[in-house]
């Protein structure tokens, strides 16, 4: 009979005790499942977009308007 430690939980389980290998229970499985979504589509990932950055473009792009129109 061969023991496995759950991935979730960590805890020690016979391989037979679990409907949801390889975790020991099917919680476990659904919560290892959870994290996994979380970190594919949860995750905060660093944006190269700066909002401040935007904000500038933008006044130079309206100065730029105001000189075309003079001309
Ligand atoms: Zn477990």
């Amino acid at each position: 009979m061969r023991h496995l430690n759950c991935p979730t939980c960590g805890r020690r389980f016979e391989e037979t005790e679990s409907p949801s290998l390889p975790f020991c229970s099917e919680r476990c499985r659904l919560v290892d499942l959870g994290r996994w979504l979380d970190e594919r589509y949860g995750m905060p990932f660093e944006s190269e977009h700066d909002p401040s950055e935007e904000r500038r473009e933008g006044d130079y792009a309206k100065k730029l308007g105001e000189g075309g129109q003079r001309t």
